[in-house]
């Protein structure tokens, strides 16, 4: 089935609103300013985003900006979550991907969490064929990017 991914970042955004006014944390949405329909199941998505958002809350220090950004390139639209938080160092990268795993610099206090968040994401994104990468600085921040399907235009087909 098919959604507008920019309505369905924009609900999820809207559901940390109590938590994010708590923290001083704000969001930038720079989204393809069209609708952009894609092919993907709709409440698996919403899950994707919403872990990838609670992590980027949670390892952000207080008033700072998350930015989300969709683009659309080769039929792909292009999802982007990226903080300026506390960052993942460079022997973490490829393991955070992995069931229980957090990094050294998250397991202090108020660092709640299990480290199945993106065991679950990875799952999803890859049931999709799809693929999700991260790029990171510790001390800087970090940003997770993933594709999902553009929906084709049926109307293309007619002319
Ligand atoms: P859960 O998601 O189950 O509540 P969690 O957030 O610790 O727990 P994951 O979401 O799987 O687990 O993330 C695994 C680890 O990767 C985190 O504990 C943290 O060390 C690191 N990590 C994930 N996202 C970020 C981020 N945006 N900034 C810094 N570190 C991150
Ligand atoms: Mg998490």
């Amino acid at each position: 089935s098919s959604f507008d991914i920019n309505n369905t970042i924009k609900l999820v955004v809207q559901s940390f609103e109590g938590t994010c006014q708590e923290k001083k944390i704000s969001f930038e949405l720079i989204l393809t300013g069209h609708t952009s329909f894609v092919c993907a199941d709709m409440s698996k998505i919403q899950q994707v985003l919403y872990n990838l958002i609670d992590n980027a809350i949670k390892f952000s220090n207080p008033d700072s900006t998350i930015t989300i950004e969709t683009t659309e390139k080769n039929e792909k639209v292009f999802i982007s979550v990226k903080d300026t938080g506390i960052g993942i160092p460079k022997e973490s990268l490829k393991k955070i991907w992995e069931r229980f795993y957090k990094t050294d610099l998250s397991r202090g206090k108020d660092k709640r969490g299990t480290g199945l968040g993106l065991a679950i994401v990875k799952e999803i994104i890859s049931a999709h064929n799809e693929n999700i990468n991260v790029i990171s600085t510790e001390g800087v921040g970090t940003e997770f990017i993933f594709t999902l399907p553009l929906k084709q235009d049926k109307n293309e087909a007619i002319v």
